[in-house]
């Protein structure tokens, strides 16, 4: 059975070991990350390369997704690599002290305008929340807090306020940096972090498409402001792809909103025609272990149950002992989800008026695929469009986007349910021919064996983008079909 549900994989120093690569395809990887957080300029380069070499020799297209580190605020550094906080004891963050000193009262940090600002009884939340500082007051530009729940902290933590409210721009001169490597790399998706309005997702594009890159944005919802109801959906909408990173949206909305928050943007995304993936600590317990917790088995099957199109693996698979095992447990849980039926019913945009034909056709071939014997159904598509709409719907139904265009089968790897395949139209071949070749690929692709029912959209063969304007079902080995 051909899974739905995505696997993005973060790739990293636990990935270059040999072999594991190509493990991590074999094992059902879809997407891989390019996490600009760590590692060089030439890491990332090195591995897309070696991303394009298996692709290649794996016939199997995994997509690429940057990653930039966007304005992450971070604790400078300690004399000692790292100090114990006591409960009740006082801890200054200062942005003028020495960024190399820090001791057990105090250290620098890396955002200017951070006392600026909080104010006294502002909660700040350190390496993922583990330590919990609130404000005293502020003193110059000098953060005097209290230690509310203590513990180790070492080197260039994290911050989060609690609640959200710090103005850092989303885009930070090391992403504009990185834009450039990007530019050069290529990939299918950039993914934006803390963004806060539109306007950052929109200048993100802009500087990629002056680099030479179209690749789809994926917005990370990590900020306690991008939830609120309007910026949401202005948010979704400026975004192909939008990511509920729970690591730092957990932080700064409170771990128990979680949930209903995943929910409701995932649902949200997927109302608004874009693409859903949802992120950190889902195998977590592998880094590890080589099985993961029951608790994390039910994480992503929940995920499958909530609609998301891919679930992304991060250290697991970047650092972690288990990286191969991790895929391959997300792969068997997914399958079974999926076997749900709840998964496969749909009620998405059953009260819409489709403005557009393209739009109107890709629901059509959903409803008869979701109300008859099909085994499956083949978009041939210019931009990937129909198949994006296609995979909005609930189905068990596997969609096989055919197009000759790379940008779009590197799309295409993100969608739920959506599987790509490289397919070229001539210029004056005729539509029985073109149905013959697609036989030809099911066959291949998706053991298609005669009496099988399939559904074909597509336009007039002419390469234009929307064109897509008939609905066609074909029988293998009946008629003209191989
Ligand atoms: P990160 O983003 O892994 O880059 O921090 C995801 C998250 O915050 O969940
Ligand atoms: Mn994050």
């Amino acid at each position: 059975m051909l899974r739905r549900t995505k696997i993005l994989a973060t790739l990293g120093p636990a990935t270059d070991k040999p072999g594991v690569l190509e493990g991590l395809f074999h094992a059902g990887v879809d997407v891989v990350r390019m996490n600009f957080s760590h590692g060089s300029a030439q890491d990332h380069l090195d591995r897309a390369a070696a991303v394009r070499a298996l692709s290649k020799k794996t016939g199997r297209r995994v997509g690429i997704l940057a990653d930039l580190q966007g304005p992450k605020i971070r604790i400078a550094r300690f004399t000692d690599t790292k100090v114990f906080l006591n409960e009740g004891q006082d801890f200054a963050l200062d942005i003028n002290f020495d960024p190399l000193a820090g001791d057990n009262t105090q250290v620098g940090i890396t955002y200017e305008p951070l006392a600026l600002e909080v104010k006294p009884g502002s909660r700040l939340l350190l390496d993922d929340g583990r330590i919990v500082l609130d404000v005293v007051n502020v003193e110059n530009m000098r953060v005097n807090c209290k230690v509310v729940v203590g513990g180790d902290l070492s080197n260039n933590k994290g911050i989060n306020l609690l609640g959200g409210g710090l103005s850092a721009a989303a885009l930070t001169d090391k992403d504009k940096e990185d834009i450039k490597t990007i530019g050069i790399m290529q990939c299918d998706y950039v993914a934006v972090s803390f963004p806060r309005c539109a306007e950052d997702l929109n200048e993100a594009r802009r500087l990629l498409v002056a680099e030479g890159c179209y690749a789809g944005i994926v917005s990370k919802v990590e900020r306690a402001e991008a939830i609120v109801p309007d910026v949401m959906d202005e948010i979704i909408l400026a975004s192909d792809a939008v990511m509920v990173a729970r690591g730092d949206l957990g932080v700064e909305i409170g771990d128990a909103n979680l949930p209903a928050v995943q929910k409701q943007l995932i649902k949200r995304t997927r109302e608004l025609n874009r693409v859903a993936i949802t992120a950190t600590q889902m195998m977590e317990s592998m880094i590890e272990n080589p099985i993961p917790t029951r608790a994390e088995v039910f994480d992503v099957a929940n995920a499958v149950y909530d609609g998301t199109d891919a679930i992304m693996l991060s250290a697991e698979t970047a650092s972690g002992k288990h990286p191969i095992r991790a895929v391959e447990a997300m792969h068997r849980v997914c399958i079974e989800a999926e076997k749900q039926r709840s998964v496969r019913e749909s009620d998405h945009r059953i009260n819409i008026q489709f403005e557009r034909d393209d739009e109107a056709i890709a629901m059509s071939a959903m409803y008869m695929a979701n109300h008859t014997k099909i085994k499956g159904i083949v978009s041939l598509t210019e931009s990937g469009s129909t198949a994006l709409w296609m995979s909005r719907i609930s189905s068990a139904i596997p969609i096989f986007a055919m197009s000759s265009h790379e940008t779009t089968l590197g799309k295409v790897t993100l969608y739920r349910g959506v599987f790509p395949v490289y397919f070229k139209i001539e210029p004056n071949q005729d539509h029985a021919e073109v149905n013959r070749n697609v036989v030809t690929e099911l066959r291949k692709w998706n053991k298609a064996t005669d009496g099988d029912k399939y559904i074909i959209t597509k336009g007039d063969l002419n390469g234009v983008q929307g064109g897509t304007n008939g609905l066609k079902v074909i029988v293998v080995g009946q008629g003209l079909t191989p």
